[in-house]
């Protein structure tokens, strides 16, 4: 069946909005009936590592792999994306994946109040759902989460608009699954920031 390419369309065929650990949920208990391995390539950890990812999937929880170097621990990561959708329905255009039928960010409302059910969806596969990021000492919070941008607002838009935000790789990783290497690494106010997304589930940038 072709996919849906407007907002209208995709609400007619009776379109759910899914949770990410729902999604991964959801396909894992797909792939253990069938008696598939969800990490392909992965030898050695049957017994251990994998029924706690496993179990970690299926409680939906974030995921933390702790183990020395070469362990494939960012292979693990990579993998998990096996685990989405083939791909999911996004407002078109859109920097961080809206969900077309509950958009948050200040564009995609906009267009939404203008083109309504006409406004075009795009549909993006797994693979485009995953951002990581090895942690260095020199990150900062508008690298991983955004900040203002000094063009825009250069450009006459008012620092108080939401659409001068440049979001940082987690928020356009929105709808997917975001991975950090060297954790310890991240300087601890950064870490601090990451905290209170995990926590409160929502992402903020300058109060917006
Ligand atoms: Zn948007």
């Amino acid at each position: 069946m072709a996919r849906a390419r407007t907002v209208g369309d995709l609400r007619e065929r009776g379109y759910q909005r899914k949770s990410v650990k729902q999604e991964l949920r959801d396909n894992l208990i797909a792939r253990l009936r069938r008696g598939e391995s969800f990490l392909p390539g992965i030898v050695g950890y049957a017994e251990t590592v994998v029924p706690q990812i496993e179990t970690a999937i299926l409680s939906g929880q974030d995921i933390i792999f702790l183990g020395e170097r070469g362990q494939a621990k960012t292979r693990m990561a990579r993998l998990l994306t096996g685990l989405l959708d083939e791909a999911i329905p996004v407002l078109a255009g859109c920097e961080i994946n809206d969900d077309p039928l509950a958009p948050i960010c200040q564009a995609c409302r906009g267009r939404q109040a203008a083109e309504g059910d006409a406004a075009e969806v795009a549909w993006i596969p797994r693979d485009r759902r995953y951002g990581e990021k090895l942690a260095t000492p020199d990150i900062t919070i508008a690298d991983l989460i955004g900040e203002v941008d000094p063009i825009k607002v250069a450009e006459g838009r008012y620092l108080s608009d939401e659409l001068t935000i440049h979001y940082g790789l987690l928020p356009r990783t929105h709808r997917g699954i975001f991975a950090i290497n060297e954790l310890p690494d991240l300087a601890e106010r950064i870490q601090v920031g990451l905290l209170n997304i995990m926590e409160e589930r929502d992402v903020q940038i300058r109060g917006y």
